[in-house]
């Protein structure tokens, strides 16, 4: 299905007779979502169509970027967002670490996208049985840089512990929300793009047997 914004976009290129890179410039939070989730359910229900992967949006997007949406996501060789929300060059931001962790050097780079590449939408995307939240759970001694990243995901342990049903699930889910209501307070900058409502900030979770994007609330 053609994007309606794309649509326009794409007529005015052709009535211009220029081609310019600016297939999401000014794209909103809500449709940035939008055109996550329907890439989702193409991907799916194994509809994927594999757009901006070719040599024409390669050139495109060689002058510039204007990417729809940031994605924070866990480094897992199963998460990959431009597949899972089948998306392709200069469409997503993205931010991987195990665990979907955001330190320093993560927020900084989740600024400059907000900051300066005019995105409005930031996703944090965990997934089901996610082995980073698995290693927190289980706890125990970690070798060498590990350590940190358990001990960055053992406070969403320590919340999931207080929940019923399965302990390694509500963790992924509380890392998820943790991780969002720190960006939504982060100063200076994300917070205040936040409360003038010039960016929003949600949590996902992906099901690594279905293939299906949840929207965390
Ligand atoms: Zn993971």
């Amino acid at each position: 299905m053609i994007r309606s914004y794309k649509y326009i976009l794409l007529t005015f290129v052709f009535l211009s007779g220029t081609i310019i890179a600016q297939t999401h410039t000014g794209i909103d939070s809500k449709s940035a979502l939008k055109l996550l989730m329907d890439g989702n359910k193409r991907y799916l229900e194994s509809k994927a169509t594999h757009q901006d992967q070719d040599v024409k949006r390669r050139t495109e997007v060689a002058k510039g970027q204007h990417p729809a949406a940031v994605v924070i996501t866990c480094s897992d060789s199963r998460v990959p967002p431009e597949i899972l929300f089948d998306q392709g060059l200069g469409d997503l931001f993205v931010i991987r670490t195990a665990g979907n962790i955001v330190d320093d050097i993560g927020l900084g780079s989740v600024e400059y996208a907000v900051e300066h590449l005019g995105v409005q939408l930031v996703i944090v995307l965990g997934h089901e049985r996610c082995g980073a939240v698995d290693a927190a759970v289980k706890g125990g001694e970690a070798e060498g840089h590990i350590e940190n990243l358990i001990k960055a995901i053992q406070p969403a342990v320590e919340e999931a512990k207080k929940q019923t049903g399965d302990l390694l699930d509500n963790a992924v889910r509380a890392n998820v929300r943790d991780i969002v209501k720190m960006l939504k307070t982060n100063e200076p900058i994300l917070k205040k793009l936040f409360n003038e409502k010039k960016i929003d900030i949600v949590g996902a979770r992906y099901d690594l047997d279905d293939g299906i994007i949840g929207i965390l609330k």
